[in-house]
């Protein structure tokens, strides 16, 4: 294999892509070679498993092994204490194929995309230092809750999968900017959301999303928002599931709307907690606040001046809602309070 030597430009970097190698071919290359790469390109070959002697570049920091049929990844893997990037797409791995301790890898970039993951391995949600995690086009029905645990994350990739639900605890990811759960099975998006400070880019685009949750107007920096391909609704709906507050409720809704001061000296602790749960009724001209009862309602906001998203609100009584136009779209059911400004939301997809 003396093709081998002279196949890259860098000395730190080697491409032995579609050069037909099978699991033993990396024995071939030369000791100084091996030592000197940091860069090692192994895609479109006939690797079925990524071997033992792939230790033997002792500095590597950047392995691609891309478009093999690999369905074993090896023990010794965790043995590259130096490897930065992992990027195995288009591959046949599932969650048997990671060694057990891969999670003791010191990995910021990891790409399984095209793979046979039914589930997120949870080697995975070990790797503390991953910055982008993308499991693109695999076969996951669910995302673990255990992804809190990643808390460098910064691009998360998960289109193309069979995800039907967003834990909440995905909020707690500080650093998360861009959030890709496209081509989905995904119904409603968690109002907790509002928590990802860093969200630039939010693409939802093919799933089964008829509203969003109003709070998603908090996401401040949010400059990309994909909506294409999901049954949003687009017109006002009129049925709207009512119970009547109980005693608790209302007794608790006017000691919260009069300000009445109580403490645990003048009511039991459960009490208190209860005064404390109160929501603030989001309408504006409102100053009333509800605890379980509540009219679920769907508001149109002007985005851009150009599309009327759904969002989900909570209100605290049906007389709260918005009069009913004869139109039910005209725009005395939009709330102008919450428009949101252009300069804002750059590109909201919904076409
Ligand atoms: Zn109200």
């Amino acid at each position: 294999m003396e093709g081998f030597e002279g196949a890259s430009s860098s000395e730190s970097v080697l491409d032995l892509s579609r050069l037909n190698l099978n699991n033993n071919s990396l024995d071939t290359v030369s000791e100084k070679r091996r030592k000197d790469t940091k860069q090692l390109y192994l895609c479109y070959n006939r690797m079925t498993v990524l071997p033992e002697s792939i230790t033997l570049f002792s500095n590597l920091e950047f392995l691609d092994i891309s478009n093999n049929t690999l369905s074993v990844i090896c023990e010794d893997i965790i043995r590259l204490t130096k490897l930065k990037a992992l990027i195995a797409k288009n591959n046949r791995l599932n969650e048997f194929s990671l060694p057990k301790h891969f999670g003791s890898l010191q990995l910021e970039v990891l790409n399984f995309s095209g793979n046979r993951f039914e589930e997120m391995p949870s080697q995975c949600l070990q790797l503390l230092r991953l910055q982008s995690l993308s499991l693109g086009g695999n076969r996951l029905k669910s995302i673990p809750a255990e992804i809190e645990s990643l808390t460098s994350l910064e691009l998360l990739y998960l289109g193309g999968n069979q995800i039907s639900s967003i834990p909440a605890e995905l909020a707690n990811l500080p650093c998360l900017s861009y959030l890709v759960l496209c081509d989905n099975r995904i119904q409603s998006v968690p109002p907790q959301l509002y928590r990802l400070h860093s969200l630039r880019s939010l693409s939802l685009h093919n799933n089964l999303l008829t509203y969003l949750p109003r709070e998603i107007l908090s996401l401040v920096h949010l400059q990309e928002l994909s909506l294409r391909g999901n049954p949003l609704v687009v017109r006002f709906v009129k049925d709207m599931t009512y119970d009547p507050p109980s005693l608790l409720e209302l007794a608790g809704r006017t000691v919260k709307s009069k300000n009445l001061p109580y403490s645990h000296k003048d009511l039991p602790s459960h009490l208190v907690n209860y005064l404390d749960m109160a929501s603030k009724c989001p309408n504006p001209k409102c100053a009333g606040v509800y605890f379980d009862s509540c009219v679920r309602h769907i508001k149109f906001v002007d985005f851009c001046g150009k599309y009327r998203l759904p969002l989900m609100h909570y209100l605290c009584s049906p007389e709260c809602t918005s009069p009913c136009s004869s139109n039910p779209q005209s725009d005395a059911d939009s709330d102008d309070d919450n428009s949101v400004p252009a300069d804002r939301l750059q590109r909201v997809l919904l076409g």
